[in-house]
């Protein structure tokens, strides 16, 4: 079973009735529901207001993958948190970073760049065109596919360039974006996922929510093990190797 927690940092549903009538149970609740019907997955989740943020040592050494949404409260997650994130990630663990995460502390922590871009909320349309057809997280999408509106993130994305690009998202205002990122960091996999503004029912959306659950499957570790930096002695020495 892949472990899963998804994490949200839980304010605009409990202060914009109109976010809370789009996700009654959390931006967090609607991902674990649609990813807790799947086999090979077991979800808990965590929100900023539980202990901790909900994230402890603990926590992260039995998550496989850990999916981040934040928007309005990055900075209130403590950098020593973001930092046990990071060097989880770096250990092997699976990072999703949905929408706005791409502010977060951990994906910038992870990737090193402002992750600054630009936007607007004027209710675009937006298409999110497959550019890696034969990638597993785009697995069962066809060519593209439209979200009738989201807020829109244009270029530049200040972003180290992915080591696969996978989607290109185009707005009905015009602008293009770099919305499928993938990178490996250490021994973990991240991907950044743009879609999924809160004032907008885009978690509901089949095809957002085949590319969060192939994305789960993908980033999931083979292995995980902190990479330290031993000091070693020459193999000759240990009678096994002779050149
Ligand atoms: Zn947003």
């Amino acid at each position: 079973m892949i472990r899963v927690t998804v994490w949200n940092e839980y304010v605009h549903e409990k202060t914009d009735k109109n976010v809370a009538d789009i996700y009654p149970s959390g931006i967090h609740g609607a991902i674990a529901e649609f990813l807790g019907k799947e086999e090979d997955i077991v979800v808990r989740t965590a929100t900023l207001d539980d202990e901790n943020c909900g994230i402890t040592k603990e926590v992260l050494d039995s998550t496989d993958v850990l999916i981040w949404w934040g928007h309005v409260a990055h900075h209130k997650v403590p950098d020593e948190i973001a930092y046990m994130v990071r060097d989880a990630v770096l250990e092997g663990m699976g990072l999703i970073c949905l929408h706005s995460a791409h502010h977060s502390k951990p994906f910038r922590y992870l990737l090193g760049t402002s992750c600054n871009l630009t936007w607007r909320e004027t209710n675009d349309g937006e298409i999110l065109w497959v550019i890696e057809p034969s990638h597993p997280i785009t697995r069962g999408i066809d060519r593209y596919f439209k979200l009738p509106a989201e807020e829109t993130y244009g270029e530049p994305f200040v972003i180290p360039t992915p080591d696969k690009l996978l989607l290109i998202g185009n707005y009905s205002g015009g602008e293009v974006f770099r919305s499928g990122c993938l990178y490996e960091r250490g021994n973990g996999k991240i991907f950044y996922f743009q879609p999924g503004h809160e004032s907008y029912p885009t978690f509901y959306v089949p095809e957002v929510q085949t590319i969060i659950k192939n994305a789960v499957r993908f980033v999931n570790p083979i292995y995980r093990e902190e990479i330290g930096c031993p000091h070693v002695r020459k193999i000759t020495d240990e009678g096994s190797y002779v050149i």
